[in-house]
């Protein structure tokens, strides 16, 4: 039977829009305050979009079931460089960008011209994503709504600015960030082509001598200087000499460009060849000796200076390459020089428990290795390196630094070269490379005179470590995730000189960064309301206006004369506040992780006391196409809305539910949507088909399916708690069909005819589970659901049947039991007595005395009586 499900979506959008069905306020019942990432209005949503605010609305609408009173709002967030890029390029009529507004986004052309203004592509889509998400039946409460540059906003985030400053959390400083280099603005992963988070390591470089000419290699192990036997340069890399400050250097042209951005006044003086360089010595910082230059194929010029140390007793690059030299096969090295390197052998310094002294040649020859372009030499690289640094003791041959572990040296070692003049840094991409949404390459650079988030103070981790600790976080195996995140984070740029935003309040020249604005939203949300209905103004709001409604501080009358508003209406928004706050639901992708939603827990920490710092977080993967990344390249994008118009709401909600759990990447595709649109209508079907009747003495194999249906009820629930929907789904849509297959086999077989009326019952109740992840609210609508289909009219007489179910399915495990006993239509003690029983003699030859638990004639010496719980009896054996 077809189901026309735009008429479906349609009617049920009408009916809860007519009865402000989303709409919460404060009031006594108990609430749960649930948030999901705003999106960025640059595009419309696509499918990989719907899952994250698909989850977040079920999981609202579930709790609302619960009987929670549940806010879920939605924001939008303008802030950023993105939509300015676009901007440019819609002016500069770039027809690549305009014809996938035509094509793919179906943008209208008289709306396409006005896009050469930022702020019209950001209010076209969002309309757009706005219409998307009332379209997938999202529970949204709209009176809620702002966009990020709203004057409103930009007093909070003001507030939020002036406040993380005051606490010091907000520094002036010179730190390294990822920089695009055609907009001379720091870049994060929302300005990034595929939305890759720059990450840069620092390396030292440590500087030979050579007659006066510097020759840099950079490491991440420095302490390895005490085993250096030689230094690789490429023959056929066409190097630099270039003018560091007063330095003379030799690097690689990519090194060069790079030493350019990390504060360092660079001249090119002329290019140099690397053969010229092999067979000369330049002199080691630690020691008095000679380091032969050697050639090595390995050596790359964009990696580093170009230029790398040769630690053969420890490196495996380093170890083959001098194999290779000494085998007399390398052209570029002469005969004189190929005898002298003979005697050049790997020094050991570095004292590992089961590993033997030089361990580079152990693992070469153990993984068959046997010229240094193998790839396996980075494995064997990573095996040695980390072992290494956390087991490895620095042997008697590393003078002071004798006898101490190499993790804790490093630093050590690394301040001692730097004491004696002959170390610098160098920071480099370790995710390159990173493309700026312009098309240009992004850099590392190091930013001076900054506005810096001081997210390396240790205070303030520790602050947030607790946070987190305390906190759920959904599904659990990611909590070290965010552990790592927060242990590697460092000072972060919080302000940019382009885009949409607010102005940083002490230096107007800046505009703060799209991650920092987008961290303490959530309390907003409270604060729009009153701003849409013009209850408060936003161009009046103040810092002492959100020291009240957030803090609490200070008289409310004196400021609410000072907002224009009364005091009355002032409280309302504290109380308000008071009420939801803090989040008790925090949704988003697992892309976020490593930025917002960290930033989210460390900004909460900061600005406000614990009892409102978030409660639970919920991330969750990204959807495939077909086993495919989606992407606009990829030409593999379904925009939401055209997916809602072809195959209606609720088959695409449940196909993006059912397809994976959290973390998984959902695999979407055609056919999946279409077997759920089936398996749907023809649920339908067999739903309108049976007829109510009387419920007929319920023989054994009734009371089997309604304890099974109680045991589904029991399991969706449990699934939902933990944000398994998939599970929960499959529990509803299969694992009950198979078992109600088996009732009508067990029905058939005793040839019964009476079995419509317990069907019926069933299926009903069968489709309140189904209600309850496709999007029906309350018991109210629930029936008036039911009813709405004449075949199911009857449940109208019976409406205590469709609360009590609902209560089952909704109870937590602790109610669980009254549940099941309010619905009860199984005798446990008999089903135990008069089925059991027989089994038990014949089987053991054993008599069984089976007791309810309230019957005063019960034989219970041991008193198991109160262990026992409905469908797990308590058993004596004597
Ligand atoms: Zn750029």
């Amino acid at each position: 039977m077809e189901v026309d499900w735009s008429t479906v979506d349609k009617k049920w959008q009408k009916k809860w829009a007519e009865n402000n069905d989303h709409e919460t306020n404060s009031n006594d019942k108990e609430k749960k305050f649930i948030t999901v990432a705003y999106p960025y209005p640059n595009s419309p949503q696509h499918i990989g979009h719907g899952r994250t605010y698909t989850i977040a609305d079920v999981h609202s609408r579930y709790l609302r079931m619960k009987g929670y009173n549940v806010l879920f709002p939605m924001g939008f967030h303008y802030t950023g460089t993105p939509i300015l890029g676009m901007a440019k390029r819609v002016e500069a009529n770039d027809t690549e960008l305009i014809e996938g507004f035509k094509t793919l986004y179906k943008v209208p052309e008289d709306k396409i011209k006005e896009f050469a203004e930022p702020v019209k592509i950001a209010d076209y889509f969002h309309e757009e994503i706005k219409s998307g998400m009332i379209e997938m039946g999202y529970s949204i409460d709209w009176r809620r709504e702002f966009t990020t540059i709203d004057p409103a906003y930009q007093k909070f985030i003001e507030w939020q600015f002036r406040n993380l400053k005051e606490k010091n959390l907000i520094v002036q400083g010179s730190h390294p960030v990822g920089w695009c280099p055609k907009d001379q603005n720091p870049v994060s992963q929302h300005d990034t082509l595929g939305d890759v988070e720059p990450d840069f390591t620092e390396y030292i470089v440590i500087k030979f001598d050579l007659n006066g000419v510097k020759i840099p290699v950079a490491t991440l192990r420095p302490e390895t200087l005490f085993g250096v036997t030689n230094i690789w340069i490429n023959p056929q890399v066409t190097y630099q000499k270039i003018k560091v400050n007063d330095e003379i250097w030799i690097t690689s042209p990519e090194c060069a460009r790079k030493l350019g951005f990390l504060e360092k006044k660079i001249e090119v003086i002329e290019d140099v060849s690397g053969s010229d360089f092999v067979g000369q010595s330049a002199k080691a910082p630690h020691s008095s000796d000679s380091i032969v230059i050697l050639p090595a194929s390995f050596v790359k010029s964009d990696n580093g200076t170009g230029i790398v140390m040769s630690v053969p007793a420890h490196a495996p690059f380093d170890y083959q390459a001098l194999v290779d030299c000494k085998s007399g096969k390398n052209k570029s090295i002469g005969g004189n020089l190929l005898s002298n390197i003979q005697n050049i052998e790997p020094i050991s310094m570095i004292k590992t428990e089961g590993l033997g002294d030089i361990p580079a040649k152990d693992i070469v020859e153990k993984m068959g290795i046997s010229h240094q372009d193998d790839p396996k030499l980075e494995d064997a690289t990573k095996e040695i390196y980390s072992k290494e640094f956390y087991e490895g003791i620095l042997a008697n041959n590393t003078k002071q630094f004798a006898g101490k572990k190499i993790s804790e040296a490093k630093d050590e070692i690394k301040e001692w070269i730097t004491e004696i003049g002959s170390a610098d840094i160098l920071l480099e991409l370790t995710n390159s490379p990173v493309k700026c949404r312009c098309g240009a390459e992004c850099v590392v650079k190091l930013l001076s005179n900054q506005w810096f988030l001081d997210y390396s103070n240790k205070d303030w981790k520790k602050k947030a470590h607790t946070c987190f600790d305390k906190m759920n976080i959904l599904p659990n195996e990611i909590s070290s995730e965010f552990d790592k995140v927060l242990d590697w984070l460092r000072e972060r740029a919080c302000a940019r000189q382009h885009g949409l935003g607010t102005k940083v309040p002490w230096d107007k020249e800046w505009l703060v960064e799209s991650l920092a604005d987008s961290v303490i939203y959530m309390a907003f949300y409270i604060i729009s309301k009153y701003v849409n209905k013009k209850e408060i103004n936003g161009n009046d709001l103040t810092d002492e206006f959100f020291d009240y409604v957030f803090y609490g501080k200070k008289d409310s009358g004196e400021i609410a004369n000072k907002i224009n508003t009364t005091k009355e209406k002032l409280e309302e928004i504290r109380n308000e506040f008071s009420y939801f706050y803090p989040v008790d639901s925090r949704h988003s992708g697992r892309d976020l992780v490593p930025n917002h939603l960290t930033f989210f827990v460390l900004n909460h920490v900061a600005l406000f006391p614990e009892e409102n710092w978030p409660q639970e977080i919920v991330v969750n993967g990204s959807v495939l196409m077909a086993g495919k990344k989606m992407s606009k390249s990829m030409g593999n994008i379904i925009p939401l809305r055209e997916a809602v118009r072809k195959y209606g709401a609720d088959p695409i909600r449940l196909t993006i539910l059912i397809s994976a759990e959290l973390l998984q990447d959902a695999d979407f595709n055609v056919e999946a949507i279409n077997g759920i649109k089936n398996k749907l209508e023809s649920m339908h079907e067999s739903c309108a088909k049976i007829k109510s009747e009387e419920i007929p003495e319920l023989e054994p194999e009734d009371k089997w399916i309604f304890s099974v249906l109680q045991n589904l009820a029991s399991n969706v629930s449990q699934s939902m708690d933990k944000i398994r929907f998939r599970e929960a789904l499959h529990h509803i849509l299969y694992d009950f069909d198979s078992e109600l297959q088996w009732y009508l086999k067990r029905a058939k077989s005793k040839q019964r005819t009476n079995i419509s009326g317990i069907l019926h019952k069933i299926l009903a109740y069968n489709s309140i589970l189904k209600n309850v992840l496709d999007g029906q609210t309350n018991v109210g609508t629930i029936i008036k659901s039911l009813i709405a289909d004449k075949e199911t009219e009857s449940i109208k007489k019976d409406p205590d049947f469709v609360k009590k179910t609902l209560n089952d399915i909704l109870s937590e495990p602790a109610e669980l039991r009254k549940g099941r006993m309010n619905v009860g239509q199984v005798d446990e003690r008999e089903i135990i007595s008069s089925e059991l029983s027989s089994l038990v003699k014949s089987d053991y030859n054993v008599e069984l005395d089976v007791f309810s638990e309230s019957d005063s004639k019960k034989y219970d010496p041991k008193n198991k009586a109160k262990t026992a719980r409905p469908f797990k009896p308590a058993i004596l054996i004597e």
